[in-house]
C-alpha cells in the first residue's frame, strides 16, 4: 500500500450505526467440513434474526466465488486470499453495523485469526460447523464428495486438502447431532448471553 493513503475518519462511526438499528454489530463466522451444514445453519439463523427486526447480512462462500473472488481456486494460497478478502468485507459490514454471517469452510486456523484479529475485541463470533466426515459424505448436497473420491475435484477439504478444528470455538455445534432448529436456539441463546440482542429475542419452535 502505498504511504500517501492515509485512513481517513468521518464523523459517523460504527457505534452511530449499530445504536441506530439496537444492536451489537459483529461476524458470526461458520467454519467447518463442506456439507457440514454452515450454510442451512447461517440461512436459518438469518432469517430469525431478520423476522424479530435485526440488521443482518449472509456472506456464503459459493456465493463469493461468482464475483468477489472469481479468480480464486482451491490452492492453499487462494484459498487464504479468498479468506483475507472476505474477512475485510465482513470487517467493513459490521462496520456499517450490521450482524454479518459467514459461511466458508475456511479450513486454516490462522486464516481464521487473521479475521479474527482485523475485527474490534469481541467482535468475531467462530462457529465450528462439527459434522463427522462420514455424514458430510452421506448427505454430499452438491455431490462434490462423490467427484472427490473420483479423483474429479483435487485439494478437496477432509479428502485430499486438511481441515483444522477450531481449538476454542465461541460456539461448537454438534451438527451431525442437533437439528438446524436447535443450532440456531444454541446461537440465538449465545448471540444473547454476550448481549449482541438488545431487542431480545424469541426462540424457534422446535419440530415435534
Ligand atoms: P455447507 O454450507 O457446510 O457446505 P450445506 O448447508 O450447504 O453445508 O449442506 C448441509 C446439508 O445437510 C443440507 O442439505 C442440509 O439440509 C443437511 N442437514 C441435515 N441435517 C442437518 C443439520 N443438523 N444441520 C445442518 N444441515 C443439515
Amino acid at each position: 500500500m502505498s504511504s500517501n493513503v492515509i485512513w481517513h475518519s468521518h464523523p459517523v462511526n460504527q457505534k452511530d450505526r449499530s445504536e441506530q438499528k439496537s444492536q451489537h454489530p459483529l461476524v458470526i463466522w461458520f467454519t467447518g467440513l463442506s456439507a457440514s451444514g454452515k450454510s442451512t445453519i447461517a440461512g436459518a439463523l438469518e432469517q430469525i434474526l431478520t423476522h424479530q427486526g435485526y440488521h443482518t447480512y449472509l456472506l456464503d462462500g459459493d456465493n463469493v466465488r461468482h464475483d468477489l473472488c472469481e479468480d480464486l481456486g482451491f490452492s492453499e494460497a487462494d484459498r487464504r486470499e479468498n479468506i483475507r478478502r472476505v474477512g475485510a468485507v465482513a470487517r467493513l459490514m459490521t462496520d456499517a453495523g450490521l450482524i454479518t454471517l459467514a459461511a466458508f469452510i475456511s479450513p486454516f486456523r490462522a486464516d481464521r485469526r487473521i479475521v479474527r484479529d482485523i475485527l474490534p475485541e469481541g467482535q468475531f463470533v467462530e462457529v465450528f460447523v462439527d459434522t463427522p466426515l462420514d455424514a458430510c459424505r452421506r448427505r454430499d448436497p452438491k455431490g462434490l464428495y462423490a467427484k472427490a473420491e473420483r479423483g474429479e475435484i483435487k485439494q478437496f477439504t477432509g479428502i485430499d486438502s486438511p481441515y483444522e478444528e477450531p481449538q476454542r470455538p465461541e460456539v461448537h455445534i454438534r451438527a451431525g447431532e442437533v437439528s438446524v432448529a436447535q443450532a440456531v436456539n444454541q446461537l440465538l441463546a449465545y448471540l444473547h448471553e454476550v448481549g449482541a440482542l438488545h431487542a431480545g429475542y424469541e426462540p424457534v419452535a422446535l419440530e415435534a
